[in-house]
């Protein structure tokens, strides 16, 4: 694998030819935010002949409309400004800073073990642990909308990552309710089979039989499909998950898609059926973005594609207020009427896919619709994962808006103060959060 970065932008000779007067502006970007790209993204996913607007190139390459303009052309001040670096990363903590990186709420989710915190595990709905395993902390290739960017950007505030695979089985061990434990990142497959090993052989001993499901949250089978057909370490990696499997767990490859696009080359299907053959199920989710996959007959196409190859339609998420958020952000009624008018479209065995979803601070809430009622329109809102499973079953009301893009920004309707789990999730906010961890709130790969 050959992975670029905004240093050696002049190394992707596809760039060079077809979009030199981009470069600028995209190392400038990348200041901010940062890049890497591998071979296989550049070489196989990206359609250079449609650059700037190609969604993979979208995806991976920093885009001068992800910054304020003003901002931009300060940066590209302070660039050119030799001496001038005190004031250029000053700018740049600026601007990263108003990104909104610790976005939804946090604090809630990090349990502990013996009175001591856990680093890198959130227990936050009962069934579902999810672990963030060290050596896991990076992906093959960034993408520009993800939520993780501050950890990529190495920010000191954020270590949740855990080295300590030991502590989290202890904890699982002693917590019987969990029958799924989510591995995630960054992504997990970045890591060696030997690191792999080490993490997941143990689910394999009787105290943690009660851990039926391993859900693996990744993006290697689109942006770097080779970890399942022909790395050094693939053999060990398939045996590694065939022993899962063949022991009776359930192993579910949570696949972070977000365009027909990425599945397209065979080496990408190569990976789908050597999983499948495994006996593992592949999982589709990914958010709605502007720019990238905003419409319905992209969701249409998606979802078919995912039937077609074995791969189950899971979730499509509403994207974070974090990062580029104006770039991507598409608001929710948006949202809504590209899932219907794509699940519309789609057979049954599409109609899985369950959306829009945010992972908020209180649960997983899905825009289940909207309704007219006595002259008013509101969107039915409903938890489909909530920090207390009394909320769950509880579908409620908000007042429609074209705008809203996050929950926080919906209105209870007329004559509610507000929606009826706040007051209760103010008391988990003030209450319940651990003292000194700096978990986040985050969904999966
Ligand atoms: C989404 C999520 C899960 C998994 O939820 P499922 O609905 O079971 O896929 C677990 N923990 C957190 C914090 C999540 O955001
Ligand atoms: S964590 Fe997921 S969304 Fe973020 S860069 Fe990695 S693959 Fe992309």
């Amino acid at each position: 694998m050959r992975v670029f970065s905004h240093q050696r932008l002049g190394q992707i000779p596809q760039l060079v030819r077809h979009a030199p007067h981009l470069m600028e502006s995209i190392s400038l970007v990348a200041r901010v935010l940062p890049f890497k790209v591998n071979d296989y993204v550049v070489n196989k996913l990206i359609d250079w002949t449609d650059v700037p607007n190609d969604p993979i190139f979208r995806l991976t390459f920093p885009q001068a409309q992800m910054l304020d303009a003003e901002d931009l052309e300060q940066l590209a001040y302070c660039v050119r400004n030799e001496g001038g670096e005190q004031q250029l990363n000053a700018l740049i903590q600026r601007v990263r800073d108003g990104m909104n990186p610790h976005p939804a709420h946090q604090q809630l989710n990090a349990p502990s073990l013996d009175g001591q915190l856990l680093q890198g595990v959130q227990h936050k709905y009962a069934q579902t642990v999810l672990f963030f395993p060290s050596h896991g902390q990076t992906c093959h290739s960034y993408c520009t909308f993800c939520f993780r960017w501050p950890q990529f950007i190495g920010d000191k505030s954020l270590k949740f990552a855990s080295n300590d695979g030991e502590q989290l089985h202890r904890y699982l061990a002693r917590h019987p309710e969990v029958t799924d434990v989510l591995f995630t990142g960054g992504d997990p497959m970045v890591m060696t089979a030997a690191h792999l090993t080490r993490y997941l052989e143990p689910f394999l001993q009787p105290a943690l039989s009660h851990v039926t499901t391993i859900r693996i949250g990744t993006k290697a089978l689109s942006y770097w499909p080779y970890r399942f057909v022909s790395d050094t370490d693939t053999p060990q990696l398939m045996a590694l998950l065939r022993r899962l499997v063949d022991s009776g767990k359930n192993v579910a490859l949570m696949a972070h898609l977000n365009h027909w696009r990425e599945l397209t080359t065979p080496v990408a299907e190569e990976a789908v059926s050597a999983l499948q053959q495994l006996g593992i199920v592949i999982r589709a989710q990914g958010p709605v973005l502007r720019h990238i996959n905003d419409s319905a007959s992209t969701w249409k196409r998606n979802w078919e594609q995912q039937v077609r190859l074995g791969i189950v339609p899971y979730y499509m998420f509403v994207e974070r207020d974090t990062g580029p958020q104006d770039y991507f952000q598409v608001p929710l009624a948006r949202a809504l009427s590209i899932y219907n008018e794509a699940i519309e479209s789609v057979s049954g065995l599409a109609k899985t896919a369950r959306g829009p979803s945010m992972s908020a601070g209180p649960g997983k809430v899905e825009v289940s619709g909207t309704l007219d009622l006595q002259g008013q329109r509101y969107f039915l809102l409903k938890f489909i994962q909530a920090r207390d499973t009394r909320w769950l079953g509880k579908p409620f009301l908000a007042r429609y808006s074209e705008t809203a893009c996050w929950l926080d920004q919906l209105q209870p309707p007329q004559g509610q103060s507000e929606f009826f789990f706040e007051a209760q999730y103010r008391r988990f906010v003030e209450q319940g959060a651990p003292q000194g961890t700096q978990a986040l709130v985050r969904g999966e790969a």
